[in-house]
């Protein structure tokens, strides 16, 4: 096996057809703004999740961002948002001089717990103060628990954007991830499930705010001859080339969420006999598009963190990361409120003390996952206390 290749954690996955969407849209000069791809891999995005419309952007950032405005949050306006994420998924209310406020995760999906969700709602009743926005994520591609948050989010009357970045080919109960909540944003970065090398949707049932979107996204031109703007607008757009890489890739979305969760059940049974290693175990009624493969290790069993095994996997050239580190914890948002799962759990945090992602590109061959699993192996070996080597 050649061990100078490098294993990377998600990357790229091309089809080889993006090249012909790309040719036609040089053929026509359609390069740059917008375009007839653009306009197909938005169908193709909306018929997939079963939506009235989408709205193709230059990053899942952008269309996160662009539903806050949409929702009206502006300075000092509260939103509650998942705290076991990426920081793109909050990084828009402060765009908007918002305040998060986070919401720890439950153990059963890793996402938003509804007990904690219910805790920071009554708090927010009797302080007078509801939040504008919740902004539910669904982690890996595993959904969060909807019919619950959607429960609490209604009785509140509290619009719910769904980030739904990792999550493309989930479903929650026949519901496409994403296309529950009043809005639902997809990603294309280079390291998702599908990519158009940088991009992102917004879906949603409510067409109209949708068109406001596209407004907003193209720099909010009002109209007339000349350019005449009465509001800030953005230039959010995704080109004409970049959406013929999309197409190409809505082609094979459901071949890649069977090719990621090929990777995942690999993982689990040529690494599910070790002791103290558990994976992410798919929820109920769901289906999860195993966008990455991940694990909690039992640290009582190995003497190691899982940052030190990404350091270590790093030296055999295989690139691995610990789960997210919580928003909460982050330093730029220290003065931000957090409600964890119950008085004495704070879910997210064990999560992040515990877990790793695996190498999950669609692309890696079974020679070099075997690469994986081998390391991963061995140096749990070497890391096991004394009491699982006697057991
Ligand atoms: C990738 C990601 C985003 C941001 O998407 P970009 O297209 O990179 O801007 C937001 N939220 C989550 C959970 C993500 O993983």
């Amino acid at each position: 096996m050649n061990r100078n290749k490098r294993i990377y954690l998600s990357p790229p996955h091309m089809t080889g057809r993006e090249k012909e969407f790309i040719a036609d849209a040089f053929q026509t000069n359609m390069i740059a703004p917008l375009g007839p791809n653009v306009d197909r891999f938005e169908k193709d995005v909306m018929d997939y999740t079963n939506m009235s419309g989408a709205v193709a952007v230059s990053s899942g950032t952008a269309a996160i961002h662009l539903a806050l405005r949409l929702l009206d949050v502006k300075a000092n306006d509260r939103v509650f948002c998942s705290t076991f994420t990426f920081i793109a998924s909050a990084n828009p209310i402060l765009y908007q001089s918002g305040v998060p406020v986070f919401i720890d995760s439950e153990p059963e999906t890793w996402n938003m717990s509804p007990d904690a969700l219910l805790t920071a709602f009554k708090e927010a009743e009797a302080e007078g103060v509801l939040p504008k926005a919740v902004i539910v994520v669904h982690l890996y591609g595993q959904s969060a628990k909807m019919d619950e948050i959607l429960e609490i989010c209604d009785h509140y009357k509290v619009p719910v954007i769904e980030d739904a970045a990792e999550s493309l080919g989930s479903l929650y109960k026949h519901h496409k991830s994403g296309s529950m909540g009043k809005f639902g944003v997809y990603s294309f970065n280079g390291n998702k499930i599908i990519t158009t090398s940088g991009g992102g949707m917004l879906v949603s049932n409510d067409v109209k705010a949708l068109d406001q979107a596209r407004f907003l996204a193209t720099q909010a031109r009002d109209k007339a001859l000349h350019y005449e703007h009465s509001q800030t607008g953005y230039n959010y757009r995704m080109s004409n080339i970049l959406a013929g890489v999309g197409i190409a890739q809505m082609e094979v979305i459901n071949e890649r969420v069977d090719q990621k969760k090929a990777i995942f059940n690999r993982y689990q049974r040529e690494l599910g006999g070790l002791k103290g290693l558990s994976f992410m175990e798919e929820a109920k009624g769901t289906l999860h598009n195993r966008w990455l493969s991940t694990l909690l290790l039992d640290s009582e069993l190995y003497a190691c963190t899982p940052e030190e095994i990404v350091i270590e996997l790093e030296k055999e050239n295989i690139e691995s990361r610990p789960l997210w580190k919580p928003l909460h914890l982050q330093p730029l948002f220290k003065s931000n409120k957090f409600y964890p799962h119950t008085k004495d759990r704070r879910i997210s945090e064990e999560l992040y003390e515990n877990g790793l992602c695996l190498p999950s590109g669609t692309g890696m061959t079974n020679l070099e996952q075997k690469r994986v699993i081998e390391a991963l192996e061995m140096l749990l070996l070497k890391k096991s206390q004394p009491s699982i080597l006697h057991a």
